[in-house]
Protein backbone atom coordinates (compact mmCIF):
# COMPACT_ATOMS: atom_id res chain seq x y z
CA UNK A 1 0.00 0.00 0.00
CA UNK A 2 3.41 2.45 0.85
CA UNK A 3 4.81 1.33 -2.09
CA UNK A 4 1.58 1.96 -4.17
CA UNK A 5 1.16 5.20 -2.70
CA UNK A 6 5.48 6.36 -3.46
CA UNK A 7 4.56 5.10 -7.25
CA UNK A 8 1.33 7.71 -7.18
CA UNK A 9 3.41 10.44 -5.76
CA UNK A 10 6.18 9.67 -8.36
CA UNK A 11 3.55 9.61 -11.50
CA UNK A 12 1.74 12.89 -10.16
CA UNK A 13 5.36 14.54 -10.01
CA UNK A 14 6.14 13.13 -13.09
CA UNK A 15 2.55 14.64 -14.93
CA UNK A 16 2.64 18.19 -13.23
CA UNK A 17 6.36 18.67 -13.92
CA UNK A 18 6.87 16.74 -17.78
CA UNK A 19 4.94 19.08 -19.85
CA UNK A 20 6.49 22.20 -18.04
CA UNK A 21 10.21 20.62 -19.22
CA UNK A 22 8.91 19.93 -22.36
CA UNK A 23 7.55 23.55 -22.91
CA UNK A 24 10.18 25.22 -21.53
CA UNK A 25 13.17 22.86 -23.75
CA UNK A 26 11.11 22.57 -27.06
CA UNK A 27 13.48 25.18 -28.68
CA UNK A 28 16.72 23.51 -27.73
CA UNK A 29 15.28 19.75 -27.85
CA UNK A 30 17.51 18.13 -30.46
CA UNK A 31 17.75 14.71 -32.33
CA UNK A 32 20.81 12.62 -32.75
CA UNK A 33 23.16 14.69 -35.27
CA UNK A 34 23.15 13.28 -38.46
CA UNK A 35 26.92 12.52 -39.91
CA UNK A 36 26.10 15.03 -42.76
CA UNK A 37 23.50 17.67 -42.58
CA UNK A 38 20.66 16.89 -44.89
CA UNK A 39 17.86 19.77 -46.75
CA UNK A 40 15.30 17.88 -44.37
CA UNK A 41 17.38 18.28 -41.11
CA UNK A 42 18.72 21.83 -41.96
CA UNK A 43 14.83 23.10 -42.21
CA UNK A 44 14.03 21.43 -39.41
CA UNK A 45 16.50 23.19 -37.45
CA UNK A 46 15.96 26.59 -35.19
CA UNK A 47 18.94 28.79 -34.43
CA UNK A 48 18.71 27.78 -30.64
CA UNK A 49 19.07 23.73 -31.81
CA UNK A 50 21.95 24.24 -33.83
CA UNK A 51 23.57 26.44 -30.58
CA UNK A 52 22.92 22.90 -29.10
CA UNK A 53 24.77 21.19 -31.72
CA UNK A 54 27.51 23.22 -31.00
CA UNK A 55 27.63 22.95 -27.64
CA UNK A 56 26.91 19.33 -27.57
CA UNK A 57 30.18 18.53 -30.25
CA UNK A 58 32.41 20.73 -28.15
CA UNK A 59 31.96 18.70 -25.11
CA UNK A 60 32.22 15.52 -27.04
CA UNK A 61 35.68 16.97 -28.41
CA UNK A 62 36.84 17.61 -24.49
CA UNK A 63 35.48 14.64 -23.46
CA UNK A 64 37.49 12.84 -26.43
CA UNK A 65 33.98 11.24 -27.52
CA UNK A 66 33.75 12.40 -31.26
CA UNK A 67 31.16 10.98 -33.82
CA UNK A 68 33.45 8.01 -35.58
CA UNK A 69 33.38 9.49 -39.57
CA UNK A 70 33.68 8.24 -42.54
CA UNK A 71 35.10 11.51 -44.73
CA UNK A 72 34.63 10.12 -47.95
CA UNK A 73 31.42 9.06 -47.31
CA UNK A 74 30.12 12.44 -46.07
CA UNK A 75 32.02 13.75 -49.08
CA UNK A 76 29.84 11.78 -51.70
CA UNK A 77 26.52 13.16 -49.30
CA UNK A 78 27.42 16.38 -49.47
CA UNK A 79 28.62 16.79 -53.37
CA UNK A 80 25.85 17.72 -55.06
CA UNK A 81 24.92 20.51 -52.25
CA UNK A 82 25.24 21.88 -48.93
CA UNK A 83 23.12 22.38 -45.83
CA UNK A 84 24.89 23.41 -43.29
CA UNK A 85 23.71 24.65 -40.04
CA UNK A 86 26.02 27.61 -39.02
CA UNK A 87 28.90 29.99 -39.65
CA UNK A 88 31.41 30.10 -37.17
CA UNK A 89 33.76 33.28 -37.32
CA UNK A 90 37.17 32.68 -35.23
CA UNK A 91 40.23 33.27 -35.26
CA UNK A 92 43.59 31.99 -37.58
CA UNK A 93 45.28 30.66 -34.29
CA UNK A 94 46.49 27.38 -35.19
CA UNK A 95 44.71 25.42 -31.97
CA UNK A 96 41.00 26.57 -32.64
CA UNK A 97 40.09 24.57 -35.65
CA UNK A 98 35.93 25.14 -35.81
CA UNK A 99 35.31 22.04 -37.06
CA UNK A 100 37.19 19.58 -34.63
CA UNK A 101 36.59 22.14 -31.43
CA UNK A 102 32.87 21.66 -32.34
CA UNK A 103 33.15 18.21 -33.75
CA UNK A 104 31.48 19.34 -36.86
CA UNK A 105 31.84 17.07 -40.33
CA UNK A 106 32.06 17.74 -43.84
CA UNK A 107 28.64 19.72 -44.98
CA UNK A 108 27.66 20.57 -41.56
CA UNK A 109 29.50 24.33 -41.04
CA UNK A 110 31.05 27.32 -42.87
CA UNK A 111 34.39 28.05 -41.08
CA UNK A 112 35.61 32.35 -41.43
CA UNK A 113 38.66 32.54 -39.87
CA UNK A 114 40.65 35.86 -39.58
CA UNK A 115 43.24 36.90 -37.01
CA UNK A 116 41.07 38.23 -34.15
CA UNK A 117 37.74 37.47 -35.49
CA UNK A 118 37.12 40.60 -36.91
CA UNK A 119 34.29 41.63 -39.73
CA UNK A 120 34.74 43.61 -42.96
CA UNK A 121 32.86 43.78 -45.76
CA UNK A 122 34.30 40.82 -47.47
CA UNK A 123 33.39 38.69 -44.56
CA UNK A 124 30.08 40.25 -44.40
CA UNK A 125 29.25 39.10 -47.93
CA UNK A 126 30.70 36.07 -47.01
CA UNK A 127 27.86 35.29 -44.09
CA UNK A 128 24.97 37.61 -45.70
CA UNK A 129 25.62 34.34 -48.86
CA UNK A 130 25.61 31.44 -45.87
CA UNK A 131 22.44 32.98 -44.43
CA UNK A 132 20.42 33.87 -47.68
CA UNK A 133 22.00 31.81 -50.19
CA UNK A 134 22.50 28.58 -48.17
CA UNK A 135 20.25 28.72 -45.10
CA UNK A 136 22.38 28.21 -42.32
CA UNK A 137 20.41 28.90 -39.10
CA UNK A 138 23.15 30.50 -37.11
CA UNK A 139 26.12 32.92 -36.85
CA UNK A 140 28.44 32.25 -34.06
CA UNK A 141 31.84 34.25 -33.44
CA UNK A 142 34.12 32.55 -31.34
CA UNK A 143 37.28 34.65 -29.81
CA UNK A 144 39.89 32.99 -27.85
CA UNK A 145 42.02 33.14 -24.99
CA UNK A 146 45.76 33.93 -24.67
CA UNK A 147 44.87 35.83 -28.96
CA UNK A 148 47.73 37.25 -30.40
CA UNK A 149 46.01 39.47 -32.48
CA UNK A 150 44.55 40.62 -29.37
CA UNK A 151 47.61 40.67 -27.32
CA UNK A 152 49.30 42.91 -30.48
CA UNK A 153 46.10 45.46 -30.84
CA UNK A 154 46.53 46.11 -26.88
CA UNK A 155 49.89 46.89 -27.80
CA UNK A 156 48.68 49.08 -30.31
CA UNK A 157 51.23 46.86 -32.96
CA UNK A 158 52.12 48.38 -36.51
CA UNK A 159 52.44 45.71 -38.89
CA UNK A 160 52.46 46.03 -42.29
CA UNK A 161 48.88 44.80 -43.48
CA UNK A 162 47.85 44.39 -40.40
CA UNK A 163 47.90 47.41 -39.11
CA UNK A 164 44.76 48.27 -40.48
CA UNK A 165 43.67 44.36 -39.12
CA UNK A 166 44.58 45.28 -35.48
CA UNK A 167 43.16 48.75 -35.46
CA UNK A 168 39.95 47.01 -36.21
CA UNK A 169 40.01 45.32 -32.44
CA UNK A 170 40.68 48.87 -31.55
CA UNK A 171 37.40 49.48 -30.33
CA UNK A 172 37.36 46.22 -27.53
CA UNK A 173 41.09 47.57 -26.68
CA UNK A 174 39.66 50.94 -25.89
CA UNK A 175 36.05 49.60 -23.87
CA UNK A 176 38.38 47.22 -21.97
CA UNK A 177 40.68 49.99 -20.76
CA UNK A 178 37.84 52.37 -19.80
CA UNK A 179 35.99 49.24 -17.78
CA UNK A 180 39.48 48.39 -15.99
CA UNK A 181 41.52 51.41 -16.02
CA UNK A 182 44.36 48.93 -13.85
CA UNK A 183 44.78 46.62 -16.79
CA UNK A 184 47.79 46.48 -18.74
CA UNK A 185 48.59 44.25 -21.81
CA UNK A 186 50.86 42.08 -19.93
CA UNK A 187 48.33 40.65 -17.84
CA UNK A 188 46.71 37.83 -19.95
CA UNK A 189 43.26 38.13 -17.92
CA UNK A 190 43.33 41.98 -19.53
CA UNK A 191 43.89 40.46 -22.91
CA UNK A 192 40.97 37.69 -22.40
CA UNK A 193 38.57 40.49 -21.46
CA UNK A 194 39.51 42.54 -24.39
CA UNK A 195 39.05 38.96 -26.39
CA UNK A 196 35.68 38.63 -24.90
CA UNK A 197 34.74 42.29 -25.32
CA UNK A 198 36.00 42.25 -29.35
CA UNK A 199 33.42 39.27 -29.83
CA UNK A 200 30.49 41.26 -28.47
CA UNK A 201 31.49 44.34 -30.21
CA UNK A 202 31.77 41.94 -33.87
CA UNK A 203 28.61 40.27 -33.05
CA UNK A 204 26.24 43.71 -32.89
CA UNK A 205 28.56 44.92 -35.93
CA UNK A 206 27.25 42.13 -37.86
CA UNK A 207 23.75 42.75 -36.98
CA UNK A 208 24.35 46.49 -37.71
CA UNK A 209 26.19 46.71 -41.00
CA UNK A 210 23.74 43.89 -42.85
CA UNK A 211 20.44 44.93 -43.49
CA UNK A 212 20.28 41.40 -44.66
CA UNK A 213 21.16 39.52 -41.88
CA UNK A 214 19.17 42.08 -39.67
CA UNK A 215 15.86 41.26 -41.71
CA UNK A 216 16.48 37.35 -40.75
CA UNK A 217 17.31 37.62 -37.08
CA UNK A 218 13.52 39.77 -37.17
CA UNK A 219 12.10 37.14 -38.84
CA UNK A 220 13.32 34.34 -36.50
CA UNK A 221 15.36 32.75 -39.07
CA UNK A 222 18.60 32.86 -38.05
CA UNK A 223 20.26 34.28 -34.60
CA UNK A 224 24.06 35.70 -33.81
CA UNK A 225 25.81 34.34 -30.56
CA UNK A 226 29.39 34.70 -29.61
CA UNK A 227 31.78 32.58 -27.22
CA UNK A 228 35.30 32.30 -25.89
CA UNK A 229 37.28 29.02 -26.10
CA UNK A 230 39.82 28.59 -23.24
CA UNK A 231 43.00 27.47 -25.44
CA UNK A 232 43.77 25.31 -22.09
CA UNK A 233 40.62 23.58 -22.02
CA UNK A 234 39.09 23.46 -25.55
CA UNK A 235 35.76 24.53 -23.66
CA UNK A 236 33.80 27.10 -25.46
CA UNK A 237 31.72 29.39 -23.25
CA UNK A 238 28.58 31.04 -24.87
CA UNK A 239 28.72 34.72 -23.73
CA UNK A 240 25.35 36.38 -21.82
CA UNK A 241 24.30 37.85 -24.44
CA UNK A 242 21.29 36.17 -26.45
CA UNK A 243 19.71 39.51 -27.68
CA UNK A 244 20.42 38.94 -31.48
CA UNK A 245 18.42 35.59 -31.08
CA UNK A 246 15.23 34.93 -31.81
CA UNK A 247 12.87 34.48 -28.79
CA UNK A 248 11.95 31.06 -27.38
CA UNK A 249 8.84 29.95 -27.69
CA UNK A 250 8.66 29.37 -23.87
CA UNK A 251 10.08 33.09 -23.22
CA UNK A 252 6.56 34.68 -25.51
CA UNK A 253 4.11 36.47 -23.19
ZN1 LIG B 1 43.62 34.66 -32.00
Amino acid sequence: MIYTNFISKILLVFLVFFPMLSQAEQDVAVAPQPLVFTQAFQASLNPWQVLQYLQDGNRRFMEGKMLHRDYDSELKTAAKKQYPGAVILSCIDSRTPPELIFDQGIGDMMAIRIAGNIVNNDILGSMEFAAHVIGVKLIAVIGHTRCGAVDKACQDVKLGHATALLEKIQPAVQQAKKDFPAGNCQNQKFVNEIAKKNVLLVMHQIKDSSPIIRKLITEGKIGIVGGIQDIETSKVVFLDDYSLMPARHADIK
